[in-house]
């Protein structure tokens, strides 16, 4: 009797996932349901949508792409892109980098791994730049530089703010030297921005590595991260190997960078657009929009 109390409790506990096992996985019905990629927990889609896509459980802030984004921060139906026209050329010859770049252009709908515009947020007329990690892992090639700089530029011409939001895993490769170029390229349309006494606001999101932090995301007047936030250089293995010492599990979190004065706020999600809105508000003087310092 013992036996099979045993059995039939083993029968009916949940299989775990298991390389072993080969039978079918049971399928999530695709845009309903939404497994949190921290704590496993799953939760309805319109749910966590309506919650921004933050795990209610544990506060994860699942990563948004470009118009997401957009939509979540600029008042609504005001957005005016910018650039859509610019494409990537293959100009070292790059095995596949064609092929590879129309597979991310239908993969994730967008053109390139920033979305560039103006809109208003909180009234405010702004200009925005916003990347997107699903495509190329929101790498910076010569499109995303030229896209950046151009938005740094309009800013500039018009004094409206700017405001950035970058998640990406570095430069990108297949563009070599032309993707490092676009580093010093952001960074003197910024050095241009400042002098001329324009605001830009950086948010860095979930992730922001390499080039991208080391160059225009690290140049804002205000930096901002979002709760979680991997913020760094070079990624940890890199480090640990090269200064043969343990680094702090916290290391290169949003809220490890704000500790050390690498940002200035770490801000959840939901606090995010009102946030920026008050940051504007506060540089604004009788309707220019000033830099504070
Ligand atoms: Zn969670």
């Amino acid at each position: 009797m013992f036996k099979d109390l045993f059995q039939k409790k083993k029968y009916a506990t949940v299989p775990s996932a298991s390389v072993h096992d080969d039978r079918p996985k049971r399928e999530i019905p695709e845009g309903l349901m939404n497994k949190c990629p921290k704590c496993g927990t799953i939760q309805y889609h319109k749910e966590l949508e309506k919650n921004l896509k933050v795990c209610s459980h544990c506060g994860h802030h699942l990563r948004l792409n470009a118009l997401e984004r957009i939509e979540m921060t600029l008042d609504e139906g005001r957005f005016f892109e910018y650039d859509t026209d610019i494409v990537s050329e293959d100009p070292l010859g790059f095995p596949d980098y064609m092929k590879k770049l129309k597979q991310q252009q239908a993969k994730s709908g967008l053109d390139e791994a920033v979305i560039t515009g103006e809109g208003t947020i909180g009234g405010f007329p702004v200009v925005v730049a916003v990347m997107s990690f699903n495509f190329f892992t929101g790498s910076m090639g010569s499109v995303v530089g030229e896209k950046i700089t151009r938005a740094i530029e309009t800013a500039m011409q018009k004094q409206y703010p700017l405001i950035i939001f970058s998640t990406s895993g570095g430069a990108r490769m297949q563009e070599s030297i032309l993707s490092l170029m676009q580093m010093a390229k952001t960074s003197a349309a910024l050095a241009k921005l400042h002098e001329a006494g324009g605001l830009y606001i950086s948010v860095f999101t979930d992730p922001t590595t390499g080039g991208v932090s080391a160059s225009f995301g690290m140049l804002g007047d205000i930096n901002l991260a979002e709760p979680g936030a991997l913020v760094g250089f070079a990624g940890r293995i890199v480090i640990e190997q090269t200064i043969r010492q343990k680094l702090p599990d916290e290391f290169q979190t949003a809220e490890f960078n704000m500790k050390h004065g690498q940002i200035d706020l770490v801000v959840p999600r939901k606090d995010m657009r009102q946030t920026l809105i008050k940051l504007i508000e506060l540089h604004t003087v009788k309707g220019d929009v000033t830099h504070g310092g």
